[in-house]
């Protein structure tokens, strides 16, 4: 049995039994763990302000490494994003980010970049980002972490260099309009230069970075395909952004 302390971020919660809730995290030390916090569902719970979703906390935790889930003893709130609860599109990406996170990376693999990276997404949507270019930037960073980064300089079968090429999942990268077997994403020479860039955009920068609303859809629609490939399933996240994004069409 051993002790820890680590900060983690709440990915996803569930109940476990009346008085108890599972919690899943992404922390800095150990990437995703599970973790159990006993009578957290109790209204007396202390613990219970440390462990809501997207609350970003120090905490300690308790149990044996190897078992599936670890026992949460202690918690301090450090940040539980409280402007970007008032956004309902902002809401939207973070949920996409947390379920992407929870998705697609292994437990208990400790994964730094993934974290700051989460982190500095969440804290642009805090700070008035436009989500969805929060959300484009984030999702670009962390495909590339993964490993996954799509290759975008020439097709992925011949070889070739043309200008007309989509967006293939199963290659990795682009194919040529020769090459190109049924579906793909269609994807600019200009969107390809975009999302080069996005690759190493710092994020300290994104308040002042504009996309232009063609080219970040076509990202978009790269990005998504890409990760729908590996995550084999779309995600459940986007019921809410589509319902958010009706409603404020209906809005404006
Ligand atoms: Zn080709």
């Amino acid at each position: 049995m051993s002790t820890y302390r680590t900060s983690g971020l709440v990915l996803r919660t569930y109940d476990f039994s009346e008085a108890d809730r599972v919690i899943v995290l992404f922390t800095r030390e150990r990437g995703k763990v599970r973790g159990i916090a006993k009578g957290v569902r109790r209204s007396r719970s202390r613990l219970a302000a440390s462990l809501g979703w997207l609350s970003f906390s120090e905490l300690q935790l308790y149990g044996r490494e190897t078992r599936e889930l670890m026992l949460i003893t202690q918690g301090q709130l450090e940040n539980a994003f409280p402007g970007l609860k008032t956004d309902l599109t902002a809401l939207g990406q973070a949920a996409r980010m947390c379920e992407l996170v929870d998705g697609l990376t292994p437990e208990r693999q400790p994964l730094p970049e993934i974290f700051n990276l989460l982190l500095a997404a969440l804290q642009l949507l805090e700070t008035g980002v436009q989500p969805s270019l929060a959300g484009t930037w984030f999702e670009a960073g962390f495909l590339n972490q993964l490993g996954y980064r799509p290759d975008l300089q020439a097709c992925q079968l011949c070889q070739c260099e043309s200008e007309a090429m989509a967006y293939q999942a199963e290659t990795g990268g682009v194919v040529c309009r020769a090459c190109r077997p049924s579906g793909g994403v269609s994807i600019s020479p200009g969107a390809r230069r975009l999302l080069e860039r996005l690759l190493r955009f710092p994020a300290d920068k994104m308040q002042r970075l504009h996309l232009h609303p063609k080219l970040q859809s076509e990202i978009t629609a790269l990005l998504e395909a890409a990760l729908h490939y590996q995550l084999g399933r779309k995600l459940k996240s986007d019921i809410f952004c589509q319902a958010v994004a009706k409603l404020e069409g209906v809005k404006n």
